[in-house]
């Protein structure tokens, strides 16, 4: 290699143009074999670098994120799951509602793919370029009432305030102790008008009350959530159990029919 090559790699590292440096050779072959003119290569390696840094950049967003499981929207089966507008879903994943700071809640009964479509809109946000985190609510309640014990409230309540998207997952599923709403209502307060926050919840609404327990602090809660909001309801039996139900019906209809019919 010449030292002319050996500059070139360094003063492509200093302006950490990695993705350029770290395949110079085989970009400038392919850019010789399609016979492209010193235009047209720059911006072939400038689209690459800036193809390597989006990666980068969605694959880190993605880890910090901390997702509990990998959903996606083309993995959800809206067939299956009438009550939910696979068009509202798919408009919301364009996420406007992420750079105006609005709330979306999904609601329904336990397996009827409320974190699924958390995870999917989440995981667009984060292709749109936003950054999201993604938090079960005991979890974040639990962690809001140690930092508050510990003197560190204001630095957790920065924390969780920090990203553009707020996942909190299973809203309901215990009721919150009356400190606990308190510390999410500041929360929510802190993040009102400037970040969105995603929740679902086996819970409507109005049963809101009973979860936070203080029906002051679930008015005050809500007041702020409801504002700028999309619902989702989602009504119908688990998937699992659906899947399980047909799996298995298919099963017996094979033995005994030629032609199965599921019946839900
Ligand atoms: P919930 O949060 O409402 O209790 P989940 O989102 O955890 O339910 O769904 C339970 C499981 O079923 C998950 O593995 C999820 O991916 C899957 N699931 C639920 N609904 C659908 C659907 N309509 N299409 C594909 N998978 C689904
Ligand atoms: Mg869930």
């Amino acid at each position: 290699m010449s030292s002319y090559d050996d500059r070139l790699l360094e003063l492509l590292g200093k302006l950490k143009l990695f993705g350029i440096r770290d395949r110079l050779e085989s970009l400038l072959d392919e850019a010789s074999r399609s016979d492209l003119d010193m235009r047209q290569t720059l911006t072939l390696l400038l689209e690459r670098e800036i193809a390597r840094k989006d990666a980068r950049r969605i694959e880190m967003a993605l880890k910090l994120a901390h997702f509990p499981m990998v959903r996606d929207l083309t993995g959800f089966d809206f067939m299956a799951q009438p009550s939910v507008d696979a068009r509202q879903v798919r408009d919301l994943a364009a996420g406007r509602w992420i750079a105006n700071g609005e709330n979306v809640l999904l609601l329904g009964p336990p397996g009827v793919g409320k974190t699924h479509l958390a995870i999917a809109l989440g995981r667009e946000a984060i292709l749109a370029g936003y950054a999201a985190l993604f938090m079960p609510a005991t979890a974040l309640v639990a962690q809001l009432a140690r930092a508050h014990v510990e003197g560190r409230l204001e630095d957790r309540l920065m924390h969780f305030a920090k990203p553009k998207l707020l996942i909190v997952d299973e809203l309901g599923y215990l009721p919150f102790e009356p400190s606990a709403a308190h510390l999410f209502f500041q929360l929510v307060s802190r993040r009102y008008e400037k970040g969105a926050m995603l929740m679902t919840s086996n819970r409507s609404v109005g049963e809101w009350d009973a979860v936070f327990g203080d029906p002051v602090v679930a008015t005050a809660i809500l007041d702020r959530l409801l504002h700028h909001s999309h619902v989702i309801t989602i009504r119908g039996d688990s998937y699992r159990l659906k899947e399980k139900r047909r799996s298995g019906l298919l099963q017996k209809t094979a033995a005994t029919e030629p032609k199965p019919h599921t019946k839900d």
